[in-house]
């Protein structure tokens, strides 16, 4: 990850700089000040004084000596995990969510709780928002927040800009958060869902080490997310990879868009459904919320259920279409199938890879296709990641105390 992610925050001084390039080289693992200088670039005297000033601060600490080799051996720091800790939250159609995880990435706390979101309206959802992330951090104060959405956000301004399936527009995400978290609202970043899977995966999945990754993400609508090099690339106006409406079908569905044939249509999670069983079936039924009508299906489909086969199929040919022409304009390494096509990437990724490879470029197999690991809760590893990524951009914002030992 790069600086890049932390574009909300000022312009830091070469000593913070400095702090933040040996806090990130100490993500990967315990290093001793003569590699932590090799690394970031800077003398060992330097390193010195800025791994005291961390320490200072509480962010890390000593991890014991290593075995020299031939030489002497080397004092060893390390990130000290529970100094600081970053929330992520979700919002979803059909709950909202809450995962707190220290500076190392380790999840400390999880809560979720279903809500009919659209129904509740935006202010009362913010309530019982702020009260589920209350209940999961206790007492810990976050480094930072970042916030999941489904819609178009402008990230900038922190504002959800419009969520077609809430029904909300122009929400003041952060605004409303900070006043009932009692927080700065410069601490609280808001992102779209499947930008932040792409980071989850990028981070903790399919992604790690990939330098190209799209993200494809299927719930009530259908969105994407695209990482370069560690970073979301936004697009002019923030709202790149919105790949819903591509169109798929030219003689298919009006989409409530105004188009015709939009992948929506075919891969939205209720447009599937609607395929694979009648109304009144319990499929369609909203009390067993997104995950268990898809996992109804998926128990359809592998119980050999010929309308549900169909259903998904045509589903899989659909993103075959819409991945081709994604392939086609960005040239990934990877595409992830995430949220619900994840679940049901047994029968999904194989005719998105027969498309891909069908293309006059020949896609296969230089560009992989995936279901994601991390499948539903690929947004909120993106979102934790980024909440503490604050921090790795900024050490100076955790305070020095006088207690901390010198690492
Ligand atoms: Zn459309």
């Amino acid at each position: 990850m790069t600086a890049t992610e932390a574009g909300q925050l000022d312009p830091v001084s070469p000593r913070t700089a400095n702090l933040a390039a040996l806090l990130r080289a100490l993500r990967a693992g315990p290093l001793s000040r003569t590699q932590l200088a090799a690394r970031c670039g800077l003398t060992r005297a330097a390193v010195s004084g800025l791994t005291t000033e961390l320490s200072e601060r509480g962010l890390v600490r000593s991890a014991g000596l290593r075995g020299g080799g031939n030489g002497r051996p080397s004092q060893l720091v390390e990130l000290n995990g529970a100094s600081a800790c970053g929330l992520a939250l979700s919002v979803e159609a059909d709950r909202f969510a809450a995962v707190v995880t220290n500076l190392d990435g380790r999840v400390v706390a999880e809560r979720a709780e279903t809500a009919d979101v659209a129904a509740l309206g935006l202010h009362r959802s913010m309530d019982e928002l702020a009260f589920l992330a209350r209940r999961t951090l206790l007492d810990d104060q976050p480094v930072g927040v970042t916030v999941s959405v489904p819609g178009l956000v402008d990230s900038a301004a922190a504002v959800l800009r419009f969520a077609p399936t809430l029904r909300w527009r122009d929400a003041e995400i952060a605004d409303l958060l900070a006043a009932r978290l009692g927080l700065p609202v410069a601490a609280i970043a808001v992102d779209n869902e499947a930008n932040l899977g792409a980071i989850g995966e990028a981070v903790d999945g399919v992604g790690r080490g990939v330098r190209e990754l799209f993200y494809l993400s299927g719930g009530l609508g259908v969105g994407g997310g695209l990482v370069s090099a560690g970073a979301i690339l936004r697009g002019a106006r923030g709202f790149a990879g919105e790949v819903g409406h591509i169109t798929v079908d030219p003689a298919g569905e009006q989409c409530p868009c105004g188009r015709v044939g939009c992948l929506e249509t075919k891969a939205g999670l209720n447009a599937v459904l609607r395929g694979a069983a009648s109304p009144g079936d319990p499929l369609h039924d909203p009390a067993l919320g997104v995950d268990g009508r898809v996992g109804l299906l998926k128990h359809r489909v592998r119980r050999g259920d010929q309308r549900a086969l169909a259903a998904v199929s045509e589903l899989g040919t659909a993103l075959g279409v819409a991945v081709s022409t994604v392939v086609d304009v960005l040239d990934p390494d990877v595409v992830v199938l995430g949220g619900y096509f994840a679940e049901l990437g047994e029968w999904l990724v194989e005719p998105v890879r027969r498309e891909l490879s069908a293309r006059p470029l020949g896609h296969e197999p230089a560009c992989r296709v995936e279901p994601s690991p991390l499948g539903t809760t690929a947004p909120l590893r993106g979102a934790a990641y980024l909440a503490v990524e604050r921090l790795f951009a900024d050490p100076t914002l955790v305070p020095a105390t006088a207690e901390e030992a010198p690492a």
